[in-house]
């Protein structure tokens, strides 16, 4: 499942719409990208990889 290794986000449900206005259901995947965490190598969203440039506490994987 793609999912943050951080912080555990994954997809989020939103509509999409038509041209007609319709809503179907679609995933919104987040923003995953390869970084270095922890001494290994993981995928993490890129608001998680940016709090860790910073040096911000990020919120743990529940
Ligand atoms: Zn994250």
């Amino acid at each position: 499942m793609r999912q943050c290794a951080i912080c555990g986000k994954g997809y989020k449900r939103v509509f999409a719409r038509s041209h007609s206005h319709r809503a179907t259901i679609k995933k919104l995947q987040i923003n995953l990208q390869w970084t270095k965490f922890a001494g290994r190598r993981v995928k993490a969203c890129t608001q998680c990889i940016k709090s860790l440039g910073k040096g911000k506490p990020v919120k743990a994987a529940a």
